[in-house]
């Protein structure tokens, strides 16, 4: 392939909404277009990468004994009022109606299409377990699309779905969906990280996300380098904390002027922020009502558990403002769960391993000592505290620590959330129509793409691992124009590409120095620079990995990268 025919786009500088690094090389390098926030474009060279990546993805879901199928991302309104999900799943739905009003929306996800695949085509329960799959684009309206292609509102997904017939069943097929992720995220090289992932309000051990491990990772990974235990933020638990907080004794109402928040608290009271009952209220919107949380001082609410604990929606559950407080009888900064049992309480079980503990008084300017779980409060004992580093692994008991990770896939045992409403079902031996118990398995497929670049890359450029890159191999002649050198590239060239190779041979009319950025900012393997020894047969190659050179014969350079192009 010659450079010239190729719409080589690099830039100097990328444009200053890329942040992060992988995102400003791939705008660099020519890889991607951006037209409006969060949707992309792909140019040859990120096309090409684009299919290497999905070629692996389906190389191993073929594999696994997955069949393959391609849907609509246009899914219409009806299947989604089946699952219940139409007006739950928020405003990340991109909704659009036709001429004729009907309503649609682009598909985010597509459960609700693949049960209704399930449900129409299988005949027989002979035909199951089955596990159809597909690489196809989604959309989500993303409240804050950013980082390229790690958060966009148009990306494209590999997503599969299992159909059972029994929890045991489901066991298999989603351990082999985990097999083959791991064998998956292993050929794209990438450091990553199986860990346990929040089910949502489906319950149970269901879930792992698989996480490409990077400091610019949105998703924290509490992790225990003891026993393997490693769970998603979101999930993680630790084993409980038995502070006992404050002596037991009468409740006290105690004057603190201006001192609301639990840094003040700590100045004021001159004790550890453990010695403070912080209560939270929320505005659940989709139940229509107000709900309260008790965690300790020093902890911080997790949001995930509290949606799950209250059956509520992370879109729907949000801060009550100062007016709600106010007509609900609370005082901003002095707000506490004692008297409000009209609420739904939900209390962290750190809060009742403590005998008592300050909370704010309900009252201006006062809060209350010794306030006992029990005794002046009641409410719902739960797990509502974010995990953090130096918490106890529940599993074994040593230190947890966290590590960054970005989410490149995600497996969930889903059951029969969508199987039941849906009536996907088949007839058993006693000829009973039961539903089909669903897994479904993600893998962000341009989040992926991305998530390489941010762990194969240095002050040059990208460093494409050999199997994902755009080209193998380039050929740099110094100076197209010289007769041998000419004559040495093309021949390296032309075998090469014989040989089942990928190459570019470089004949812009270009300084060699310009093109060498060029091709180290594009990132291919292998730079081969035809120059003055040309004459010889000798050439200078170079691993772009390493950036080593050495030169070596043109029979040498070409069994190098044939040989490593072979054994992929
Ligand atoms: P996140 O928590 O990052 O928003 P998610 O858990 O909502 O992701 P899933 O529904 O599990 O995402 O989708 C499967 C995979 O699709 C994810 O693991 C991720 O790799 C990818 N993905 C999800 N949302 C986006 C997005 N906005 N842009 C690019 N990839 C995405
Ligand atoms: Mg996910």
């Amino acid at each position: 392939m010659k450079a010239t025919r190729m719409l080589i786009s690099t830039l100097k500088e990328a444009p200053s909404e890329a942040k992060i690094e992988s995102h400003i090389l791939l705008l660099r390098a020519g890889m991607l277009k951006n037209e409006v926030a969060g949707v992309y474009n792909y140019l040859p060279m990120g096309v090409r990468v684009l299919n290497k990546i999905e070629n692996i993805i389906r190389e191993e879901m073929d594999k696994s004994g997955s069949i393959e199928i391609l849907c609509s991302a246009l899914q219409p309104k009806e299947l989604w009022v089946e699952s219940g999900r139409w007006m739950k799943y928020g405003p990340e739905l991109m909704r659009l109606k036709d001429r004729h009003e009907r309503e649609f929306c682009l598909g985010p996800t597509h459960e609700e299409i693949f049960t209704s695949m399930a449900r129409d085509l299988v005949k027989s329960s002979k035909q199951l377990p089955i596990t159809m799959y597909q690489i196809q684009t989604k959309y989500r309206d993303e409240f804050r699309p950013r980082f390229g292609l790690m958060r966009s509102r148009e990306f494209i997904m590999k997503d599969a779905y299992s159909f059972d017939k029994d929890e045991a069943g489901l066991e298999k097929s989603y351990q082999n969906m985990y097999d083959t992720y791991t064998r998956i995220f292993t050929r794209f090289g990438l450091n990553f990280q199986a860990v346990l992932a929040d089910t949502g309000n489906i319950g149970g051990n269901g879930s792992h996300q698989f996480m490409a491990l990077s400091d610019i990772g949105e998703s924290d990974i509490a992790y225990c380098e003891a026993c393997n235990y490693a769970a998603d933020v979101e999930k993680a638990t630790s084993k409980l904390d038995t502070f006992e907080g404050l002596a037991e004794g009468k409740v006290e109402k105690i004057h603190t002027p201006n001192v609301g928040t639990i840094e003040e608290l700590v100045d004021f009271f001159k004790c550890d922020a453990k010695n403070f009952a912080k209560t939270l209220i929320y505005h659940d919107f989709m139940n229509e009502k107000f709900i309260i949380a008790v965690i300790r001082g020093d902890r911080e609410i997790n949001l995930v558990k509290l949606v799950n604990e209250s059956n509520s929606n992370e879109n729907y559950l949000k801060m009550a403002t100062d007016e709600e407080l106010a007509e609900l009888g609370f005082v901003k900064g002095f707000c506490g769960p004692q008297g409000k049992d009209k609420f739904d309480i939900y209390v962290d079980y750190e809060i009742a391993e403590a005998k008592s503990l300050y909370t704010g008084a309900n009252e201006k300017d006062y809060h209350v000592k010794n306030v006992k779980y029990g005794r002046d409060f009641n409410g719902k004992l739960c797990d509502l505290r974010t995990t953090v580093a130096g918490d106890l692994c529940p599993v074994c008991g040593k230190p947890l620590k966290i590590n960054r990770g970005i989410e490149v896939g995600q497996i969930f045992k889903l059951q029969t959330k969508y199987s039941e409403p849906m009536k996907c079902t088949y007839v058993d031996e006693k000829g009973n129509n039961v539903p089909m118990v669903m897994g479904c398995y993600g893998i962000g497929v341009t989040r992926t793409l991305q998530s390489i670049v941010e762990q194969y890359h240095d002050e040059f450029g990208i460093k494409w691992p050999l199997n994902v890159a755009p080209y193998h191999a380039v050929i740099v002649p110094v100076k197209y124009d010289d007769p041998a050198q000419k004559e040495l590239a093309d021949k390296l060239h032309d075998t090469l590409a014989n040989n089942g190779v990928e190459v570019v041979l470089d004949d812009r009319d270009e300084r060699p120095g310009f093109k060498f950025k060029d091709w180290e900012l594009i990132g291919l393997p292998y730079i081969v620079t035809v120059g003055r020894r040309a004459a010889e047969g000798i050439v200078e190659f170079k691993d772009r990995q390493t950036m080593e050179k050495v030169e070596m014969s043109f029979d040498d350079a070409l069994n190098k990268i044939v040989s490593a192009v072979k054994s992929l």
